[in-house]
């Protein structure tokens, strides 16, 4: 039996950040899937702005980007309707990455790093316990057994070990399935693109992937099909007609899946040593790139803490906050899906009262208030989390802006200061006071002195590893905030278990 700091199950984006966050801080992930090789069909295909940012706060973004031909956009939507992403300040736009791509990109640094990947490995069993976790796996050699002192189920909406714990998914049951297929299509010309509709309700999503071959969901009215029924060509060229008539034609089909508006959310997000992050927490309509972003920005929350869990200096309640924080962000995103789909009329009803509303809505985005409010929801810029002083400094709570600032006479982005992935003293003022304390929790805050260049909003902030605020300089009480964090000044981290020192 292998035994490792934190076993990870599920290989897709949202397992794979969180062992990249494991390795990073040095506590010992290994990762299971079940897929001997990843899952080729193409699913979500963007990189919001604050995603994007997170990546960059890693020193990743620029060697993600790097290994392909991405477009970016500053607009977005909302139910279809356009979201102008600039009215937030940051310095990215969102990037049209494929799903796959980060995949293949968070893989090679897994496997380059030395983390164990074992693919082909269907986890069947759990056994958890007070001081770990035990997994029972079918793999190409028959069954293995991995010991880990924590467990991530990464593994998926359909998670095998939600099931296994025998947990609630509370939610919506599906009541609408369309069919999402990667298709030579013809008639549409080089620029028709984006939602069309027919009178009857139903409805089309076409665009470009790689030529010759688009992304089509289609849609409408009927009965919901299980999501494991084969998609046939007759069903899609029905889809096709009902909006386009004789218009488009099916003239290719690489791959195809079925997709429903399912939306159910755990109650809890952690049960003992058991975390749950991505899909295997939170389901809905996989609408403009919520999903995907959702469970990296659920791995960059988790990763941190635990690995102070597992180094043994983690404050009393830090892993508690992973549920706390992370949970109404993903209530938040059921809600927003939940809504695009009631407007977009998902299920095909053919209602004129849901135009009404969409027209509505539309006038409303004109407003620059709300087109910011939307833009700061789809992006997820906006989060902000629940964190003490953020009644007392709006900064509190939110990503660290990402300053000019000179470090040593270098020019930097206060963000390249994370890419430690260790938490972030900024002191803009070269404070004794700041020195002397920031000293004694030298082991797991970098304490850096830069001079701004340009305007900032505090003269110094404490930073997590998130990038998330958790004291500025216009508050007291530093040295509480960084114990609250950070745990007690001085004590080393216990029982380290450097990456690649598997214990047999
Ligand atoms: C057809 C399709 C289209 C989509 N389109 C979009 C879109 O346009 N926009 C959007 O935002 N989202 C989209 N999504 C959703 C998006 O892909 C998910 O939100 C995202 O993949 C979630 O990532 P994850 O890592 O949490 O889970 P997943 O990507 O589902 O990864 C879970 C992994 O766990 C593995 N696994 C499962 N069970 C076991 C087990 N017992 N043992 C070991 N491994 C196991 C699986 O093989 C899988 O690799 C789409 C999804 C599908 C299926």
């Amino acid at each position: 039996m292998t035994a490792v700091d934190v076993i990870v199950v599920g290989a897709g984006p949202t397992g794979l950040m969180t062992a990249a966050e494991l390795m990073l801080a040095e506590a010992y992930p290994m990762v299971l899937d079940a897929l001997p090789e990843r899952n080729p069909m193409s699913r979500a295909g963007v990189i919001h702005c604050r995603t994007a940012e997170l990546f960059d706060q890693r020193g990743m973004l620029e060697s993600l980007l790097a290994t392909g031909d991405f477009p970016t956009t500053e607009i977005g939507h909302f139910a279809g309707l356009p979201v102008d992403f600039q009215s937030w300040p940051t310095r990215h736009p969102a990037y049209n990455v494929p799903q796959g791509k980060i995949e293949e990109f968070l893989e090679a640094r897994l496997v380059g790093g030395g983390v164990p990947m074992l693919r082909g490995h269907q986890v069947v069993d759990m056994v958890a316990e007070a001081d770990g976790v035990t997994v029972t796996a079918n793999g190409p050699d028959g069954i293995v057994r991995h010991r880990g002192r924590y467990l991530v189920a990464a593994d998926g909406g359909r998670s095998t070990i939600r099931k296994i714990m025998g947990l609630d998914f509370p939610g919506r049951k599906g009541t609408s399935t369309s069919v999402t297929a990667e298709a030579v299509l013809s008639g549409l010309g080089s620029t028709r693109q984006g939602l069309e509709r027919s009178s009857g309700g139903h409805w089309a999503i076409q665009f470009p992937l790689e030529a010759p071959v688009r992304r089509l969901v289609v849609g409408g009215p009927g009965p919901a099909v299980p999501r494991e029924a084969e998609v046939t060509t007759d069903e899609l060229r029905a889809g096709l007609r009902a909006v386009y008539g004789d218009q488009v034609e099916l003239v290719g089909l690489r791959r195809a899946a079925r997709i429903d508006n399912s939306a159910r959310q755990l109650t809890t997000y952690q049960r003992g040593r058991v975390l749950f992050v991505g899909d295997a927490a939170h389901i809905h309509l996989p609408l403009a790139g919520q999903g995907v972003n959702l469970g990296l920005g659920d791995a960059f929350n988790l990763g941190w803490k635990l690995a102070a869990a597992v180094h043994g200096w983690a404050p009393d309640q830090l892993l508690d906050t992973y549920h706390t924080e992370r949970h109404p962000v993903g209530a938040r995103v059921l809600a927003n899906t939940q809504t695009q789909g009631l407007l977009m009329d998902w299920v095909g009803t053919g209602d004129p009262d849901l135009s009404a509303a969409r027209g509505i809505l539309e006038e409303l985005l004109r407003r620059p208030e709300a087109m910011r409010w939307m833009a700061g929801m789809m992006t997820g810029l906006d989060i902000r989390y629940d964190i003490a002083g953020a009644s007392e400094d709006p900064l509190v709570g939110m990503r660290m802006p990402d300053l000019d600032v000179t470090v040593a006479g270098e020019p930097r982005r206060s963000h390249s200061l994370l890419h430690t992935g260790r938490g972030l003293l900024l002191d803009l003022t070269r404070s004794d006071h700041l020195a002397a304390a920031a000293g004694a929790w030298a082991a797991r805050v970098d304490h850096v002195q830069a001079e701004p260049r340009g305007d900032v909003p505090a003269t110094a902030m404490l930073v997590r590893p998130d990038g998330h605020v958790c004291w500025t300089s216009g508050l007291p009480e530093m040295e509480k905030a960084l114990t609250s964090w950070f745990g007690a000044p001085n004590r080393s981290p216990a029982d380290p278990s450097p990456v690649g020192s598997a214990r047999e």
